[in-house]
């Protein structure tokens, strides 16, 4: 059988979403009156991240300097990467974020693989996001996470999904095996959908060593 892992990174592969203390640290309160928007599924992510964004007033050297500081790897990911190499499962990153934190932080931890996220551009200390990874036929996210577990199912791929938020409902429902935490684990336990508790990749790669 095919395996494939499709992974959250804020949140997930980081300790803290990094977004959210981006925000916290430049941008004005407002951004938590329009978190709470998306929160009660009010707006999509996708103009939630817009909006909250477009409040901030930060250079990208300034951000990245307190992404560096700050944001922290779940410290068992990269043996969990290394598991499934060995393994010969495809693991890869499918993320609400935006990429110019995530490359940063992917190089400095190591890692190499597969991503879709956001882009980000800075204009003169704005910054503006687009969506190369959306799907055309629904503008709540920007990077649908369930088209890439579209396209690896009609590959024949089995789908394990790894998440913590919001933005990973869609995929859920569809897993063939999903592994949740915190908002995540709320909205599957609201949504009747079966999910496997997590805390690190640790407690994944246990449960996915015996995935046949
Ligand atoms: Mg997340």
């Amino acid at each position: 059988m095919k395996r494939a892992v499709l992974s959250d990174f804020d949140g997930t592969i980081t300790r803290r979403d990094v977004a959210e203390i981006l925000l916290e640290e430049f941008a004005p309160r407002e951004w938590l009156e329009i978190e709470e928007l998306h929160r009660a599924r009010t707006i999509g992510t996708r103009e939630a991240m817009a909006r909250q964004f477009a409040l901030l007033r930060a250079r990208e050297e300034d951000l990245l300097a307190f992404v560096d500081a700050h944001a922290e790897m779940d410290g068992t990911f990269l043996e969990f990467r290394d598991f499934c190499a060995r393994e010969g499962i495809l693991l890869e990153i499918v993320s609400e974020g935006l990429d110019f934190y995530l490359r940063f932080l992917l190089r400095k931890w190591g890692v190499d693989l597969p991503v879709r996220t956001n882009q980000t551009a800075f204009d003169g200390g704005r910054v503006t996001i687009s969506y190369p990874w959306s799907d055309p036929t629904c503008n709540l996210c920007g990077t649908c996470k369930l088209l890439r577990l579209f396209q690896l199912r009609a590959q024949g791929y089995r789908i394990a999904y790894v998440g913590d938020g919001h933005s990973d409902l869609c995929p859920a429902i569809e897993a063939d095996l999903v592994f949740a935490k915190a908002e995540l684990a709320d909205l599957c336990r609201e949504e009747a959908i079966e999910f496997i508790p997590f805390e690190r990749f640790s407690d994944v790669q246990r449960r996915l060593a015996a995935w046949q």
